[in-house]
């Protein structure tokens, strides 16, 4: 009761690095406006090298007056994991 479980996750999802390396389709989703946005995870390890992690990172949503908060999420063949961590 009231202890915290920290999801361990597989490490194909723990860093840009490695979701490039195993193919792995992630998108952004404004729960907002309800938009998925596309992720260039090569983009994002130039900028933020391969270590860099989307778990539990939010971003502003890109679409003009929204304002939202973009979480990310991971799709595996046909089961999308969002990139949350648990609370
Ligand atoms: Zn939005």
């Amino acid at each position: 009761m009231g202890r915290k479980v920290q999801r361990i996750w597989p490490k194909h999802l723990q860093t840009v690095g490695e979701m490039l390396r195993q193919n792995v389709d992630v998108f952004a989703h404004c729960p907002k406006c309800q938009t998925d946005f596309e992720v260039d995870l090569e983009t994002l390890a130039i900028l933020y090298t391969g270590h860099y992690s989307l778990i539990g990172r939010h971003g502003k949503c890109k679409r003009r007056g929204c304002g939202g908060r973009v979480f990310f999420n991971a799709r595996i063949h046909t089961v999308f994991v969002p990139l949350l961590e648990e609370k």
